[in-house]
This record gives structure tokens, C-alpha cells and sequence, in this order.
């Protein structure tokens, strides 16, 4: 069993973007600079903005936290996103989600300039990348497919099934492992809440990519020998043993899925940190084309 380590590699990319700040810095060039959108404080939220912010500071970007409060209204909010659209010193920035149930979502999203959309979830960047054009690829998609292309893990003419059906995993990974190219050119099935039988898909499979969100659903007895599992689940446990009183986990029973299988991404530490590395990627990727004009 291989760990797919994506802790290290996240901070091989974040390595690589730093060293790419430098330079652009040594040319007198402007650094990229990343804006997050915060509406209240949802303890997961308020971690994973944070972290986000921290990166930045830590390669050389510039990082702006705007910071609402959960009264903030659907009008403020989209008032906001006008602004960032309309500064030119920002390259690329995210309303974080889940937002406050009286806001809109999908209105807020649709208003995000598509050019500073480093989410990739405007449906101009989710329809290029449909249609394999350069676009925004949304991050945690990016980040498996970054993660298995630097394990040189074999996708070509493997059964992939792909567990949930949402905009920013599930369907998205399932179209770019369908596509041609490196980590891809597999032969995919989407799975979901209405899907029979599940196990008899997820037996079939030569690589499992879970993102539901329930603890430990996916077992030993789910899953073939050499199986490769890509964990993107990440649930709050509560544990009044812990200091933080909970505990995170992910989709899969690590330690029963883990004998069986031939690479598995660890929960924390695999899918979780490459997403923020490609986020920053984005970022890198939202500076260069403006600076290129376009
Ligand atoms: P979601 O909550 O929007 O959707 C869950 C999906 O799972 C749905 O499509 C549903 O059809 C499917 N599902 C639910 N029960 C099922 C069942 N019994 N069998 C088959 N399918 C079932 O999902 P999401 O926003 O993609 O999040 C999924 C998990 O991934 C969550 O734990 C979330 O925290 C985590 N997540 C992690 C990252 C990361 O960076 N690692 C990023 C995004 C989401």
C-alpha cells in the first residue's frame, strides 16, 4: 500500500509557485494577489479561509480576508462581489461557501467575474473545462488530478467510480478523469444517493474516488485488491477527548481500505491540502493571464 501523500506534495507545488513569486518580484513584476470573501463564522469555514490566507503570506502573494457578518444581505454581499470585480490589483478571489441561507448562492457565484473566478465554479469556466478549454479548474478536482499525474498513478482504461454528484467534486472529477490526457482517459461511473447497488460498482472499480461526506462508508468488503482511493470526504467528529472536541475524518475506513488497496489518500493530509495548493495555482495561473493582457 502507497500513502498518496498530499501534504508533501502540496508543499512541493507551494515550493514551486514561491520560487515563480520570487522571480516575479526580482523582475519588479506585481505578485499575485488572492482575495477570500468570508459571510459569518462557520467554524470550518473560518479554518479553511484562514489557511488560505496563511498560504498566500507564506509563497509571497498578497491576500485580502473580507470578512462579513451573517447579517449581511444578498444586495451587500453582490455589492462586494462588483467591487472585486471592478479592482484591478486583485487577480482572482473566492466567496467561500456554504453562505447564509437567506443569501442566493447561485446568484452570488453567477456574478464573479469568470477571469478572477479561481474557484472555477462560474459556469463559463465549469462549460470550458467541459470542452477541454483552458479555464479555472475548481480546486479540489485539480488538485487529484494533480495528485495522481505526480505519483504516475495508471488511469488509462481504468474503471474510475466516483461516489456524490456535486458541482465542485464529484462532477467535475468525473469529467476531467473522462477526458484525454495524463490521469485521465478513464472509463468513468458517477454514483449518487439514487444509485442501486452501489457495491457492485464500487467492486468493479480500479479507482475509487469518495466524496459524500459520511464517516468510514466505504469499506474493505466495498472494494477489489490493488484499488486506488482518492478520500475526499472530510466530516467533523465530535470527541470530548480531543482538544479541539472533535475529530476529522473522511469517506473511507482507512484501516480496513488501506490493506486492500494499492495507493490511498489519507484524511487529513491528502486531498485536503491540494486543494489549497491549487488554489494557488489558480492564482499564479489568474496573474499571468492578466499580466499577458487577456
Ligand atoms: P455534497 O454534500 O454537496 O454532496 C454529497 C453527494 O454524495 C451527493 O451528490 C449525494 O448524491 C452523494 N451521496 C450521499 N449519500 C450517498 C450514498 N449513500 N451513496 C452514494 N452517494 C451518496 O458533497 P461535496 O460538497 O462534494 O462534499 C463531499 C465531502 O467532501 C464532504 O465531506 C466535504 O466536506 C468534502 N470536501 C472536501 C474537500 C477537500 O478539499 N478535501 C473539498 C470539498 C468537499
Amino acid at each position: 500500500m502507497n500513502i498518496l501523500d498530499g501534504k508533501k506534495v502540496s508543499n512541493d507545488i507551494k515550493d514551486e509557485i514561491a520560487v515563480q513569486v520570487s522571480k516575479m518580484k526580482e523582475r519588479g513584476e506585481k505578485v499575485p494577489h488572492l482575495a477570500a470573501v468570508l459571510v459569518g463564522n462557520d467554524g470550518a469555514s473560518l479554518t479553511y479561509v484562514g489557511s488560505k490566507v496563511r498560504s498566500c503570506k507564506k509563497i509571497g502573494f498578497e491576500s485580502t480576508l473580507i470578512h462579513l457578518p451573517e447579517e449581511t444581505t444578498e444586495e451587500e454581499l453582490l455589492a462586494q462581489v462588483v467591487s472585486l470585480n471592478m479592482n484591478s490589483d486583485i487577480d482572482g478571489y473566492i466567496v467561500q461557501l456554504p453562505l447564509p441561507k437567506h443569501i442566493d448562492e447561485q446568484k452570488v457565484l453567477m456574478a464573479v467575474d469568470p477571469d478572477k473566478d479561481v474557484d472555477g465554479f462560474h459556469p463559463t469556466n465549469f462549460g470550458k473545462m467541459a470542452l477541454d478549454m483552458d479555464s479555472f479548474i475548481p480546486a479540489t478536482p485539480f488538485g487529484i488530478m494533480e495528485l495522481l499525474r505526480r505519483y504516475n498513478v495508471d488511469t488509462e482504461g481504468k474503471h474510475t467510480v466516483v461516489i456524490g454528484r456535486s458541482h465542485i467534486v464529484g462532477r467535475p472529477i468525473s469529467i476531467l478523469m473522462s477526458q484525454k490526457g495524463k490521469a485521465a482517459n478513464s472509463t468513468v461511473t458517477l454514483t449518487h444517493s439514487r444509485t442501486k447497488d452501489l457495491t457492485t460498482f464500487t467492486k468493479d472499480a480500479d479507482i475509487v474516488v469518495s466524496a459524500l461526506g459520511v464517516p468510514d462508508f466505504l469499506k474493505a468488503n466495498m472494494v477489489k485488491e490493488g484499488v486506488v482511493i482518492i478520500d475526499v470526504g472530510i466530516t467533523r467528529v465530535a470527541d470530548e477527548t480531543k482538544a479541539k472536541g472533535y475529530y476529522i475524518t473522511g469517506d473511507v475506513d482507512f484501516d480496513e481500505v488501506s490493506q486492500k488497496a494499492s495507493y490511498i489518500t489519507p484524511v487529513p493530509g491528502g486531498v485536503g491540502p491540494m486543494t489549497i495548493a491549487m488554489l494557488l495555482k489558480n492564482t499564479l495561473i489568474a496573474r499571468e493571464r492578466h499580466r499577458a493582457g487577456n
